[in-house]
């Protein structure tokens, strides 16, 4: 039964992140936070951008649960919690700034729909570079709305 649960709360946290990431994305990113996120929305000089501070925050947080989860035993939920959040984390670079972005050159090609929706869904993003007005702030999660607005993109 804590077996069921702890796989539960990683979940949990996984899902939370995609919810947490739009959220900060929306509000926080392109509201008071826009100083480290413009640099997302420019051409990068160099290897990082300023943004990449906003993945070091979640990765403190993260780490902060693993540890402290840890030193209880068994391990408490902190533990599984902060995991979700690194498994988020590992998704989110590999599919944003890996895939979509080609901050390191894998993953370049997909034959899945979801995954090229998703990027389209990104590229509609990113057409907006000023603080206010863009949309599809989300990542992971591609809405109806997204996956139909690609596919009648590709007809066209
Ligand atoms: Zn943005
Ligand atoms: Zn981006």
């Amino acid at each position: 039964m804590n077996y069921l649960w702890n796989v539960l709360i990683v979940i949990g946290g996984f899902v939370m992140m995609e919810a947490t990431a739009w959220f900060t994305h929306k509000y926080i990113m392109h509201g008071f936070m826009w100083r480290w996120h413009k640099s997302h929305h420019e051409p990068r000089v160099g290897r990082f951008e300023k943004n990449d501070l906003f993945g070091i925050c979640f990765a403190v947080v993260s780490a902060s649960l693993i540890i402290t989860g840890s030193l209880e035993s068994p391990f408490d939920w902190r533990f599984y919690l902060g995991f979700g959040i690194l498994l988020y984390g590992v998704a989110y670079f590999l599919v944003h700034d890996v895939f979509v972005h080609q901050r390191l050159p894998w993953l370049k090609h997909t034959n899945t729909t979801y995954f090229k929706a998703m990027r389209f869904a990104h590229k509609v993003h990113h057409k907006v570079n000023v603080k206010d007005g863009a949309e599809a702030f989300g990542f992971l999660f591609v809405s109806k709305k997204y996956l139909d607005k690609y596919r009648q993109n590709k007809k066209a």
